[in-house]
C-alpha cells in the first residue's frame, strides 16, 4: 500500500506515529533515502496513516507578519551556533519557563534524531545544523502530544516538513504548542552521512568522535568538522603540512554534495515548503542577502533571519526578546530576505551532477560515489584556493615592502 507518492514523501514519520497496529516501518530506497513500508499482513486499512501524512491533506500557509535580523551578543553562548543563536535562545526561555524543546541531536552512535530536552545544559547538543536528515522516529510525534495534553509548553524546532508532519500527525493546534521551523535547503539521506563518517574514521585513523559539525562562528562554517567528548577537533587535521597544502578542504566530499545539490533527497528538489508563506509560527534561517537593498549598519557575519507568522509567533517571541538582553532584533523588510531565492522562494536547485552521483551511487555505494562525481570539482576548487594562498602570502610582505618604501620615498 502506498501512502503518498514516492517522489513526494519528506519521511516525515507522521504516518508511522498513525498507526496503532505497528504495521509501518521505514526502508531505505536504492538512494538511501528512508521510506515507509507496510507490512500488508498485519494492516487492517483503516487509512490513519494516509489521513497523518502531510502530502494527503491541505496545510495552512501563513506570510509573515514582522522580520528581524537578529543575534546574541554572548559569543561565548552562540560559539557553536548555526548562525545568531535564535534556536537555543528560544530553546532556553522554554526551559526555564517550565517547558519541554525538541529538536535535532545525535544519539550514542552519532546518528541525528528529533527528540527533546528539558534541561538547559543538554541544549549545547542542539545547537548547530546538522545537514543531513534527522530522523525523527515513531515516538517523537507521540511524546509532543502527551507533553500538550498535560498542558505542558512545547517548543518544536525542525524542517518544514518535519513540522507539517507533526501537525497533520496532531490535526489540531493547541495554544502551548510553538512551531519553529527553518528555512530549508533540503537533507541529505541519514545513510549518507553516517557512512561518510565511518569512512573517514576509517581512513584518518579517528577515534570516539562525539559531535559532527557543519556550522558556526568559530571558523568552522560550511565544512565537516568532526570531534571529540573533549571538543578537540579530530577532522580536518590541524598538522603543517595539511594546513599549508590546503589538503583539508580537497576531503569535504559530504559538504560539497548538499551544498550543490547532489545528493540531496528527491523530494526536497520539488519542495512544496520552499515558498514565502511558512507553515510554523516563527521561522528563523541565514539572513542571506542583508543590507544589500538598505544599509545595515551592524556586523552582518552569521546574523538569523527571523521571521513572524502566527500572532502565537508575535506574542511568543516578544517575551523571549523581553526576557533577554543579549537578544538583538532589527526590524528589515521581509522582501531583502526573499531576494536570495533558493529554499524561501523556491526549492534548491538540482545540480547537473546529480545524476552522474545516482549512476555511481546504483553501483557502488555513497563514499565512492560522491568521491568520483566531484573529484574535479574539488581539485579546481583547491587549486584556486592553493593559488589564492600563495598569492596572499606573496602580496602581504610586498605590501609591507611598498609601504616602507612609501613612507622613506616622502621622507
Ligand atoms: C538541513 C538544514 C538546511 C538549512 N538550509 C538553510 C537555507 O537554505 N537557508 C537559510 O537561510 N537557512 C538554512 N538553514 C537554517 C540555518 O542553518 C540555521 O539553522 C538557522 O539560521 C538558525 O540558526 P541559529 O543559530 O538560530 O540556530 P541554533 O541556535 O544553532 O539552533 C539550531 C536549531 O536547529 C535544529 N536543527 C539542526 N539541525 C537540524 C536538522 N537536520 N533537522 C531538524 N532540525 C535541526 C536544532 O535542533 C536547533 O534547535 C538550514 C538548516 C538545516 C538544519
Ligand atoms: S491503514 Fe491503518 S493499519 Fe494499515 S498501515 Fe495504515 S494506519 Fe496502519
Ligand atoms: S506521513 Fe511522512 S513519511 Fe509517511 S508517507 Fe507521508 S510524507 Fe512519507
Ligand atoms: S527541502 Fe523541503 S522536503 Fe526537503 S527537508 Fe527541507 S523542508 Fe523537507
Amino acid at each position: 500500500m502506498e501512502i503518498c507518492p514516492h517522489n513526494e514523501c519528506t519521511g516525515c514519520y507522521a504516518c508511522v506515529s498513525a498507526c496503532k497496529h505497528d504495521c509501518i516501518k521505514m526502508e531505505e530506497d536504492e538512494l538511501g533515502a528512508i521510506h515507509p513500508s507496510v507490512d500488508d499482513d498485519k494492516c487492517i486499512n483503516c487509512g490513519a496513516c494516509r489521513k497523518a501524512c502531510p502530502n494527503n491533506v491541505s496545510l495552512d500557509f501563513k506570510y509573515p507578519t514582522a522580520c528581524y535580523a537578529s543575534w546574541i551578543t554572548d559569543k561565548e553562548k552562540r560559539r557553536i551556533c548555526a548562525s545568531g543563536g535564535i534556536g537555543t535562545t528560544m530553546s532556553e526561555y522554554v526551559i526555564k519557563n517550565g517547558g519541554v524543546v525538541f529538536g535535532s541531536r545525535y544519539n550514542e552512535s552519532l546518528v541525528p534524531i528529533m527528540t527533546f530536552t528539558e534541561r538547559l545544559e543538554e541544549l549545547e547538543h542542539f545547537k548547530g545544523s546538522r545537514y543531513v536528515q534527522s530522523l525523527v522516529g515513531r515516538d517523537t510525534f507521540i511524546q509532543v502530544k502527551k507533553f500538550l495534553i498535560n498542558n505542558r509548553l512545547v517548543l518544536f524546532i525542525g524542517t518544514p516538513c518535519q513540522i507539517a508532519g507533526l501537525k497533520s500527525f496532531l490535526k489540531k493546534d493547541y495554544q502551548n504548542l510553538i512551531t519553529v521551523d527553518l528555512i530549508c535547503h533540503g537533507v541529505c539521506p541519514t545513510k549518507h552521512f553516517t557512512e561518510e563518517v565511518d569512512y573517514l574514521a576509517k581512513k584518518y585513523k579517528l577515534e570516539n568522535i562525539a559531535d559532527a559539525r557543519f556550522r558556526g562562528n568559530d571558523g568552522n562554517n560550511y565544512r565537516l568538522t568532526l570531534w571529540n567528548k573533549a571538543r578537540r577537533k579530530l577532522f580536518p587535521g590541524n598538522n603543517y603540512r595539511e594546513k599549508l597544502l590546503r589538503l583539508s578542504e580537497s576531503q569535504q566530499f559530504y559538504i560539497w554534495g548538499f551544498l550543490l545539490g547532489v545528493t540531496l533527497r528527491e523530494n526536497c528538489y520539488s519542495c512544496k515548503y520552499a515558498r514565502p508563506e511558512r507553515i510554523s509560527d516563527i521561522t528563523i534561517g541565514d539572513f542571506i542577502g542583508l543590507g544589500k537593498q538598505v544599509p545595515f549598519d551592524y556586523p552582518k557575519g552569521n546574523v538569523s533571519s527571523v521571521t513572524i507568522n502566527t500572532e502565537k509567533g508575535n506574542v511568543f517571541y516578544k517575551s523571549v526578546s523581553d526576557s533577554n538582553d543579549s537578544l538583538i532584533n532589527i526590524e528589515r523588510n521581509y522582501e531583502e530576505r526573499l531576494e536570495y531565492k533558493p529554499s524561501l522562494v523556491e526549492p534548491f536547485h538540482r545540480h547537473p551532477l546529480s545524476s552522474t552521483f545516482i549512476e555511481y551511487y546504483k553501483e557502488e555505494g555513497y563514499v565512492m560515489a560522491i568521491r568520483h562525481t566531484l573529484k574535479d570539482y574539488l581539485l579546481n576548487r583547491q587549486i584556486k584556493l592553493y593559488l589564492n594562498y600563495w598569492t596572499y602570502i606573496y602580496r602581504v610582505p610586498r605590501k609591507v615592502f611598498k609601504i616602507i618604501i612609501g613612507k622613506n620615498g616622502k621622507r
